[in-house]
């Protein structure tokens, strides 16, 4: 070994398939229901079964969601793409055969903006195609299970997009972010329903490890069926130290496909990877070319809601929010709705960026609430931002009010009103709270007055107290400040 090969640091190379299930209500070639949780084997059919003689019928409404998903991607969404049969033998896939999309896909190209220590990076996409779901194999729950597996079929037939990344992912943190931002964009556009533990959404990963990011490809592993961000990124670590620790001590990594187990901690092999020709595709004699024309994609495009991406932008330039506000309220479609209705009913947008951020999004998190589910509207929520902000009650009061006005349904001015917590502000009354706390702190007034000027903060916080902080701090600090010096 050169001295140079000693020294260069390996490095992984990774590449994400990721499954996302189509937000229909039916299956994408039958009209069986596409949900989760009905009894086993309860929403299928002879076209789901593959039973003989049944024909598919291609599902528009799956079409046009995965055509939205090209789009928000940024792909290029071809006028005709090819249904294939991609055969082999599993006990889940009834027909012998998955319908999917090989040397035709609906679209390529595209990209995924990708934030990893602190840097962003363009993560180029190979191809989005669409396929139905196999079935489920179920390997334990039943009283023989130990020596019998039984199939669910509810899930064969669900429609699927799989969108294939380059090789350009780097670490296991990069990947897990890149999945993250997929997962974004297609719930944002309801493509997805984002439920990652109902197994609406999962990816395989495909590793391999070079000396340094000049050396050629590396033979890759794929480990299959990750549902989760944080097992994606397990997965890899475990992989890329096993890789490593393999190739430096002279052996060689076998393609092979493996999986993760999650209470281990380590990934397995499950068989090696079959050649793609192994699969025998063939254009599907059932179904005609998908046809999308310019005026179909001008129509999902034009139904599609405005981007995260284009609506932080937005943010930042219509509402002058800096740049981490747009990006927190941009992460979710429903948030940056609810901002946009607060700023609204406020009339001071970094307000209500500041409320949005804060107290709702904490109480959310407390309350294990979806943003959907807010327990407080964005009129009330203005509301209450307008008594700050023309001086009504204090912000400490304010953080009181909110907390009363939530999953309530109250009126900020209501409460305000009941529990006489507006704010002090006429000299009659700050005054009598300045004499006040003078008296009681006599000796720390001395101490001001013989130049500790910093029990002057002290002074204020007593009389802030003594107000259940509703005294108007800037006035009431004048005062004082008068009431000491004079
Ligand atoms: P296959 O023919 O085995 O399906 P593809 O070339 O179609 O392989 O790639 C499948 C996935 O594997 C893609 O996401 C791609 O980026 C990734 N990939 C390809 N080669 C490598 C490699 N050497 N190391 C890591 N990932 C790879
Ligand atoms: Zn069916
Ligand atoms: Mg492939």
């Amino acid at each position: 070994m050169s001295p140079a090969a000693t020294t260069v640091a390996w490095e992984p190379v990774i590449g994400l398939e990721i499954h996302a299930q189509l937000r229909t209500a039916t299956k994408i070639f039958c009209g069986c229901a596409a949900r989760f949780g009905a009894a086993p084997n309860h929403d299928v059919c002879p076209v789901c079964l593959g039973l003989p003689g049944a024909l598919p019928v291609l599902n528009g409404h799956a079409v046009d969601l995965a055509i939205s998903a090209a789009l928000a991607l940024g792909c290029t969404v071809h006028e005709q793409s090819i249904f294939a049969r991609k055969n082999y033998f599993y006990p889940d896939l009834p027909k012998g055969y998955q319908i999917s999309q090989y040397d035709r896909p609906l679209a390529t190209g595209g990209s995924v903006m990708v934030e990893a220590g602190g840097a962003t990076r363009a993560i180029r996409l190979t191809r989005i195609h669409m396929e139905e779901d196999a079935g489920k194999s179920v390997h334990d729950g039943f009283a023989d299970s130990d020596r019998r597996t039984y199939v669910d079929y509810n899930r064969a037939g669900v429609p699927l997009i799989e969108i294939v990344s380059e090789p350009e992912l780097r670490t296991p943190t990069e990947a897990a972010h890149f999945f993250e931002t997929v997962r974004a964009l297609l719930v944002w556009i309801g493509a997805n329903d984002g439920n990652m533990e109902e197994g609406s959404l999962r990816c395989d990963a495909n590793v391999s490890v070079r000396r340094g990011s000049d050396a050629p490809f590396g033979t890759k592993v794929e480990v299959k069926n990750l549902n989760s961000f944080r097992y994606l990124q397990k997965a890899l670590e475990y992989e890329i130290t096993r890789q490593i620790d393999a190739v430096s001590h002279g052996e060689r990594v076998v393609q092979e496909t493996r999986l993760f187990d999650s209470a281990l901690g380590r990934t397995f092999a499950m068989r090696s990877k079959e050649e793609a020709h192994d699969y025998r595709y063939f254009p599907e004699p059932d179904l005609p070319p998908v046809l999308v024309p310019e005026a179909r994609r001008a129509r999902v495009g034009a139904a599609m809601p405005e981007l995260p991406e284009a609506r932080r932008a937005r943010f930042v330039r219509d509402y002058a929010l800096p740049d981490y506000d747009a990006g927190v309220l941009t992460e979710q479609r429903g948030l940056a709705d609810y901002f946009e209705a607060v700023a609204a009913a406020a009339a001071n947008p970094k307000a209500a960026s500041n409320w949005v951020m804060g107290e709702v999004l904490r109480t959310l998190k407390v309350r294990e609430t979806a943003i959907d589910a807010v327990g407080i509207s964005p009129a009330a929520l203005g509301g209450l931002i307008r008594l700050v902000d023309a001086g009504t009650i204090s912000s400490t009061v304010a953080k009181a009010v909110f907390e009363q006005m939530y999953g309530t349904g109250r009126d900020a001015a209501a409460i305000v009103a009941e529990h006489g917590l507006a704010q002090v502000s006429d000299d009659g009354a700050l005054g009598t709270l300045v004499a006040d706390v003078l008296t009681r702190h006599a000796d720390t007034a001395a101490q001001y007055r013989g130049g500790r000027k910093q029990a002057f903060g002290f002074l204020v916080g007593e009389a802030m107290k003594a107000s259940d902080g509703k005294a108007d701090p800037k006035r009431l600090s004048q005062l004082l400040r008068a009431a000491l010096d004079g």
